[in-house]
């Protein structure tokens, strides 16, 4: 069984050789707040993958598609995924 990285679609062997490389992968998806203005990474602005939260302490932002939103949506105009 194979293990892809979503973000760059490399693929290891082990669960625990994709986990040390999601934290370095460069592809990673960046998210822009809405409420500060700031990119975050969306390692940092989840922990479960699926609540999602604006990391600076001063910011109440949340919630993807709401108060975060992934980079691309704002210049990929077309989706491109498969
Ligand atoms: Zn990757
Ligand atoms: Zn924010």
């Amino acid at each position: 069984m194979t293990h892809v990285c979503r973000n760059c679609k490399r693929t290891f062997s082990t669960e625990l050789e994709l986990d040390l490389h999601r934290d370095t992968c460069e592809e990673a998806s960046q998210l822009v707040c809405r409420e500060c203005g700031e990119m975050v990474s969306e390692r940092r602005a989840t922990r479960d993958g699926w609540h999602y939260r604006c990391p600076n302490d001063d910011c109440s932002g949340s919630g993807l598609g709401e108060d975060l939103h992934h980079t691309g949506d704002f210049s990929v105009a077309t989706s491109s995924l498969q």
